[in-house]
């Protein structure tokens, strides 16, 4: 029987990652949360974890006390609590599913350490690509993605060389695919929060709706498939049922379908790649429509913005994926507009400097500076707008 450790396991992709793990008849051995001590308190009752993490101290020694006698998980906080959970269980396997920069020094040991890894957290490719790609290579460690776009395209890619002409990277276009840049000028959160496919985080589905999140896995697909910007494509799928292709020399394409559902990819990756029965549906054929059309970079500029800081390298990627991330919190509180989002990442990023950051500790540095240079820009922005 395999274990996994979960970080980030009272989120979306954690709470089903723990249902496919128990549906794999895996042990999930470390878990970890930010904030959501109640819910992490039931799973430690649930699974019995040899360790669980809570990110605030003085909430971990709360919960420590919570936990019944006969439970004997070590409950660790902080950063260092977030290491042990990853490499100090039994488990083989790690599933990052934490948001934002927050793992980053967990994710690099749990590479160091040789474990397998399965990645749902964007930021680490987006903002540490480098860092991490690299010690991947040198240690041996297997990362397999699990976004369901990355997923895809591994799938695609399994039984090749490696080599191919283009991949595919398909997107659902947001809830405001069909908005005419006048219209989407005006769109407030509220609006802006209802996504037509998936249920996902507030984060995310602007982050869809702006096509930043896309633009994120553009940068995210180079790192893993070590394709350059012009090899991958992205196509509007509102369909939501081809999760990305890749295309070979031949002239033929492979696509990965299926329904829409997380737990696809979160069992390919804990499942190490073998096909097994799992918990998603399949497919309904008869009448099935797809279609696909090339993004609108005009009225989506954001998806712009992250081929630019692909293609201009270094930090820059890391700049925007920081900005982006104030821009949205200022977004959802209603200091700045739809369009904002853009303008605040566009400034930031742009005199952002050139070179790979060659730490962890230097990425949480750069993403200190970058962010303090966004507040400075939606400040700007809302005493203008009067907000
Ligand atoms: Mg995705």
């Amino acid at each position: 029987m395999k274990s996994v450790a979960i970080l980030g396991s009272t989120g979306s992709v954690g709470t089903q990652a723990i249902e496919v793990a128990i549906n794999l008849g895996m042990r999930v051995s470390a878990i970890s949360a930010n904030e959501n001590l109640d819910l992490l308190e039931q799973q430690i009752n649930r699974l019995k974890p040899e360790i669980a993490c809570l990110a605030n101290s003085q909430k971990a020694k709360a919960l420590a006390q919570r936990i019944g006698p006969g439970i004997k998980t070590k409950i660790t906080s902080g950063q260092a609590g977030l290491v042990e959970a990853a490499i100090g269980s039994s488990a083989e396997i790690v599933l990052v599913a934490t948001s934002g920069t927050h793992a980053l020094e967990a994710l690099h040991a749990a590479i160091k350490a040789s474990k397998t890894i399965a990645l749902a957290n964007k930021e680490a490719l987006v903002s540490a690509g480098s860092i991490i790609i690299a010690e991947a290579k040198r240690s041996g460690s297997q990362i397999i993605p699990v976004d369901s776009e990355h997923s895809a395209i591994y799938q695609c890619l399994e039984g090749s060389n490696g080599e191919f002409e283009k991949i595919l990277l398909t997107c659902s276009g947001g809830p405001f695919k069909n908005l005419s840049k006048e219209e989407l000028a005006m769109v407030d959160s509220k609006q802006a929060l209802m996504h037509p496919t998936w249920s996902m985080g507030k984060k995310i589905t602007i982050d869809s709706s702006t096509l930043m999140n896309k633009g994120f896995e553009v940068i995210e697909a180079s790192w893993l498939f070590c394709a350059p910007p012009e090899k991958i494509q992205v196509l509007i799928h509102p369909q939501s049922i081809v999760h990305s292709a890749v295309e070979f020399a031949d002239g033929i394409a492979i696509a990965q379908m299926g329904v829409p559902d997380m737990r696809g990819p979160i069992q390919y990756a804990l499942a190490e790649k073998k096909r097994v029965k799992g918990l998603c549906g399949s497919l309904s054929w008869p009448g099935l429509q797809l279609t696909f059309d090339e993004p609108d970079l005009e009225r989506f500029p954001c998806l712009a913005l992250a081929y630019e800081a692909l293609v201009h390298g270094g930090s820059m990627a890391l700049a925007l994926t920081s900005a982006n991330d104030l821009a949205v919190d200022a977004f959802l509180e209603g200091r700045i507009g739809y369009y904002d989002i853009y303008d605040v990442n566009a400034q930031t990023c742009v005199k952002e400097q050139i070179a790979d950051p060659a730490s962890i500790a230097q990425v949480i540095e750069l993403e200190k500076s970058a962010k303090a240079r966004a507040k400075g820009i939606i400040d700007a922005i809302a005493s203008k707008r009067g907000r």
